[in-house]
């Protein structure tokens, strides 16, 4: 059997890759998604399992000494992690498995399993992101400037993906990621 297209959906927070995933599932149905663990606080109306797994950093920190991450990074001060069994299994079964995580998570992804495909995600400009980070509300001030500052150095990095799109239009951002998935499935061999 085929093995699954593993697709990675970075860039920095607040650019719209959870909004981006979300409609990307509407139109291909027979895309996963891994849920990650987080030591971060569950915002309003996220579900224990649905968005994250959230965790103390305790167990975070057993979980990682047990290699149960298949990356893992501590960004604005919170673990994230992807559970790695799920992956793995889905992958063997010939499901596409797509990771929303951050930069750091993304090159270590790139390194252990060089087939995947790395997506970044630009904001059309540092002002727009602003505008979004702000305007989401979920943030406290203080949050919203380190997220804004490490995204400087996000931005930077975005050279070393395998695409780029710019999520200004939401539709052609969608689209835009469904050709890329599209593309690859179709030039792969095994
Ligand atoms: P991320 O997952 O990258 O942190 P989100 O998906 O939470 O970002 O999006 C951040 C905010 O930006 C949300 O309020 C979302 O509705 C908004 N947003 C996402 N994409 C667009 C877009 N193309 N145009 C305008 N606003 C957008
Ligand atoms: P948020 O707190 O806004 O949900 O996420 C903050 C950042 O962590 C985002 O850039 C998001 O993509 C990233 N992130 C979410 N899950 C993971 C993960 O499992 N691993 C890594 N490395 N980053 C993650």
């Amino acid at each position: 059997m085929k093995k699954g297209l593993l697709i990675v959906l970075s860039g920095p927070s607040g650019v719209g890759k959870g909004t981006i995933y979300s409609h990307l599932l509407k139109i291909m149905p027979d895309l996963t998604v891994s849920v990650s663990a987080t030591t971060r606080s569950p915002r309003a109306g996220e579900k224990d399992g649905v968005q994250y797994y959230f965790l103390d950093r305790e167990e975070f920190i057993r979980k990682r000494a047990n290699g149960e991450f298949l990356e893992w990074a501590e960004t604005v001060g919170n673990f994230y992690g992807t559970p790695k069994a799920p992956v793995i299994e889905k992958l063997e079964n010939g499901k596409d498995v797509l990771l929303e995580i951050d930069v750091k998570g993304a090159h270590q992804i790139k390194a252990a399993y060089p087939d995947c495909v790395t997506i970044f995600v630009l904001p059309p400009s540092e002002e727009e992101l602003k505008k979004r980070l702000v305007g989401r509300g979920t943030e406290t001030e203080a949050q919203v400037k380190a997220r804004l500052e490490l995204a400087k150095s996000e931005l930077s990095e975005s050279v070393l993906f395998d695409y780029r799109i710019v999520n200004d239009d939401l539709d052609r951002a969608v689209r835009e990621v469904a050709d890329i998935i599209n593309k690859i499935k179709g030039e792969r061999k095994c």
